[in-house]
């Protein structure tokens, strides 16, 4: 995207009052004040100049809005002040967008008179305003939503306004949720003296001793992470706490005790691929102006410790910076290794944060006191004064994209941002996404490479295939655990190694089928079949809307017993390993057995070697460094290829060298099995050879073909009703309006229902849009959304869409 077309930023009055009506996907019909845009369309423009302000209200769905500026206010309107506007008996709040002398568009008594100023200063830095206004012109989304991703809701309310003096002062160790710690109380402190830390008096029993004995030496742990050794932990760590022997209390959860007690650590030696890599970014630093490098390095080749340098380097000469990585990368490991090197000039910002402990973070950075902010996703919009570097980690990761609201890649708009800001961008990555390489083609991203593991005797894991083909089911009768991947667990097991297993599945068996009348168990609102789970007790869950009931135990249609279990999910294979491996400690990862907080406890357990084995989805896949894994075991290989989706191949390939990753980081060297009916996929064969470079010169060169991206501009219209005519006909006519405003510079691809077609009761169609041209894209999309459409019916324009479902 943006890398590639730096767009001239004045726009006409005219552009701008195209722009407004484009965004517009359902009109505030409610909203009535004054809409520049609507009235430039309506009558020429006869109305005298006066001081007028173009403002973003805090509103969903809102495009700018024109206000007059009362003469008693016209010292405190500049560009990005607060200010209370009056809209339809409502006040709200806005950012000033623009404050002019001139003609507004339309007769002066007809504009409404701002109310107030509430803060001269402005409410996010300059840069950080206009990056704000191109990405809502990019997404052709409203301003006024793109503004509540910036602005944190309590400083969009008026009750912040009040509060102000009392917010501001939020300390460091709010940062993070409040979850409950447990702490032993060390005897000395508890006024005590036991003579041997494990028997206590008076004397514990049970899960109360053995939860004592389990927090000797760990400091603060978390109470959920005990709950999965331990489910009585919260009342046996009560217990504790009446006796005087433990502390139970409310802690930010991102300020553990390691973190508490980080002290500034010494960076490794770089290696010469590091060293060389910092080089390149420390210069364009110092230089200064916008540039973007890929750093490109294999898994655990040293990217955190040139980002770390980077930043690092970037704080000495003044500036500001922010570092993006995907959401399940955002760990209290991760953390603590930036607080080890940068101290406590980082904002974290992430999804757990509460409305007050946003806003407190969100202020820190706007003053200037925290310099460096580190987030997920919505980090991007982070208020960093005179921001100067942006690393984005992972930069392929589907979850930098948007899937509601605003859909905005994360991704693409910090190489937006970073052009604007005039700061060095790096997308990291140790398989990059087909869009960096081609960009690093056409000269638009440098490519800095690491082309080994950063330890000396961490080498890249051997991959094999096991093609199910010719391999039958092994010694379970497991189809899918095969012999070779039985033999190479028997083999972790023996030597005291660890193993993980991935698989894209969670829950037990992802569909339910009558063997009588062959009719799969359904979602009663969408269109696909429900998983079925066995734990903690038999139900069945839609994957998509998370409908949930028990499980049947007869046909709905026939009402036949004879009930099957088709497929594999996370479940069932953990299941399988218990019986076939009764003496391994065995435990699950995935989102059923917790999301955050328990998945980490999982991941500690696994990092001390308390897990033998450990099966999972995606979260296995990513975050930590796990170095007694010399085994990772892909159970269905080709799963993501069969999907209808341009990106299949990308998004598996990536997928499998990711996991690859995890086998062997230091040490002992690992060795990954990959189980495929498909062996012979280049998706498949190049990622056994690590062929990174290889895969994006075949990918590429497919994307060319089929006249995909980065060789054009995609975009998907989405429509959706509860009644499938009103949708279908809909889709039919916006489709049909495209194709007027494409001529020949745009294809349509549709209508057609989209590839899951009803989802939560609603009907879904979608067409695609696409050209060589951004322009021509834009048009089109704007054109569209300018359509009044039926109110039972809803639109969403998704301009470079991440998932074609
Ligand atoms: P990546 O982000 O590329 O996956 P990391 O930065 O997490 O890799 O590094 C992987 C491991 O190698 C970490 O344990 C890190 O501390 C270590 N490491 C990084 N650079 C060096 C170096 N120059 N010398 C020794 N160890 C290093
Ligand atoms: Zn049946
Ligand atoms: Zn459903």
């Amino acid at each position: 995207v943006s890398e590639s077309e730096p767009k001239p930023q004045k726009r006409s009055a005219q552009a701008q009052g195209q722009l407004l009506l484009g965004g517009e996907l359902v009109p505030p019909t409610e909203l009535r004040a004054e809409r520049t845009s609507e009235l430039r369309e309506r009558k020429p423009p006869e109305s005298a100049d006066c001081h007028y302000a173009r403002v973003a209200l805090f509103v969903p769905l809102s495009n700018a809005y024109s206000f007059s500026i009362p003469d008693s206010m016209r010292t405190g309107v500049h560009v990005g002040a607060r200010v209370l506007c009056g809209l339809r008996g409502r006040q709200v709040f806005g950012v000033v967008l623009e404050a002019a002398f001139g003609n507004p568009g339309c007769p002066i008594e007809r504009l409404q008179p701002l109310l107030a100023v509430v803060a001269e200063q402005p409410a996010v830095p300059g840069e950080l305003l206009c990056f704000l206004q191109e990405l809502a012109d990019y997404y052709l989304a409203p301003i006024g939503e793109v503004m509540r991703l910036a602005v944190p809701a309590l400083e969009r309310s008026a009750a912040a306004e009040l509060e102000q003096q009392g917010l501001g002062v939020a300390s460091a160790r709010s940062v993070g949720r409040l979850t409950w710690f447990v702490e032993r109380v060390e005897a000395t402190s508890a006024g005590e003296k036991t003579s041997d830390q494990t028997t206590p008096h008076p004397p514990l029993r049970g899960q109360t001793l053995a939860l004592f004995s389990a927090l000797a030496g760990r400091g603060a742990v978390k109470l959920a992470e005990l709950e999965g050794e331990f489910p009585n932990a919260r009342a046996a760590a009560q217990r504790l706490t009446k006796l005087g022997l433990c502390r139970l209390e409310k802690r930010s959860d991102l300020q553990t005790s390691s973190d508490s007690a980080v002290e500034r650590d010494t960076p490794p030696a770089l290696n010469t691929a590091q060293s060389s890599a910092v080089a390149a970014l420390c210069a364009r630093l110092e230089a200064g102006g916008p540039h973007n490098f890929l750093l490109h390095g294999v898994t655990a080749s040293g990217k955190t410790e040139v980002y770390l340098h980077a930043v690092s380097r970037c704080l000495e000469l003044g500036g500001g910076a922010l570092v993006l990585v995907p959401e399940i990368a955002l760990t209290p490991q991760l953390l603590s290794r930036f607080r080890a090197r940068l101290g406590d000039t980082i904002a974290v910002l992430h999804s757990g944060l509460g409305t007050r402990e946003r806003t407190a973070m969100w202020k820190r950075l706007r003053s200037g006191e925290l310099k460096v902010a580190l987030g997920a996703r919505s980090a991007l919009f982070a208020p960093v004064e005179n921001l100067r570097l942006l690393c984005v980690d992972e930069e392929q990761d589907s979850s930098f994209k948007q899937e509601e609201g605003v859909r905005y890649n994360a991704r693409d708009m910090a190489l937006l941002r970073a052009l604007r800001a005039g700061a060095v961008c790096v997308l990291g990555s140790a398989t990059p996404s087909l869009k960096s390489f081609h960009a690093v083609q056409t000269n638009k991203l440098e490519r800095l490479s690491l082309p080994s593991r950063a330890h000396q005797d961490a080498i890249l894991p051997e991959v094999e295939v096991v093609d199910l083909r010719r391999h039958g089911p092994g010694p379970t009768g497991d189809r899918w655990l095969s012999l070779p991947l039985y033999r190479a667990l028997e083999r972790v097991l023996e030597r005291k190694e660890q193993g993980i297993l991935f698989l894209n599945r969670r829950g037990f068996a992802p569909s339910v089928r009558c063997h009588d009348c062959g009719v799969v168990l359904g979602c009663p609102s969408c269109e696909v079949p429900l998983t079925y789970h066995v734990k903690p007790a038999p139900h069945v869950i839609c994957h998509y809307c998370d409908f949930r009931a028990a499980a049947p135990d007869r046909c709905r249609q026939c009402n036949s017993p004879a009930l099957g279990f088709d497929g594999l999910g996370t479940e069932r294979v953990e299941e399988a390993l218990r019986t076939s491996f009764p003496e391994a400690r065995i435990a699950r990862l995935d989102r059923d057995t917790g999301a955050g907080l328990k998945s980490e406890g999982l991941l500690r357990r696994m990092q001390a070697r308390e897990l033998d084995l450990l099966v999972g989805t995606q979260m296995v896949t990513k975050g930590h460094d796990l170095p007694g894994v010399t085994l990772v075991g892909v159970l269905n290989g080709d799963a993501g290829l069969s999907l209808p989706d341009y990106q299949a191949s990308e998004r598996t390939f990536q997928l499998l060298v990711q996991v690859a990753g995890r086998a062997g980081r230091a040490g002992a060297r690992g060795r990954v099995l990959v189980q495929t009916y498909t062996p012979e996929h280049p998706a498949i064969a190049l990622a056994l050879a690590h062929d990174v470079l290889g895969f994006a010169r075949y990918a590429l060169a497919d994307r060319a073909t089929f006249n995909y991206p980065p060789f054009s501009r995609l975009a998907l219209v989405r429509i959706s009703s509860l009644e499938e005519n009103v949708a279908r006909s809909t889709a039919e006519v916006l489709a049909d309006r495209a194709r007027a405003a494409a001529a020949d510079r745009a294809e349509i691809l549709g209508p057609a229902p989209a590839p899951l077609p009803r989802l939560r009761n609603q009907y879904r169609f979608r067409f695609m849009v696409r050209s060589p041209s951004r322009a021509a894209l834009r048009h089109v999309l704007t054109r569209v959304g300018a359509a009044k459409v039926d109110g039972r019916v809803r639109v969403v324009l998704d301009i470079d869409p991440g998932s074609m479902l």
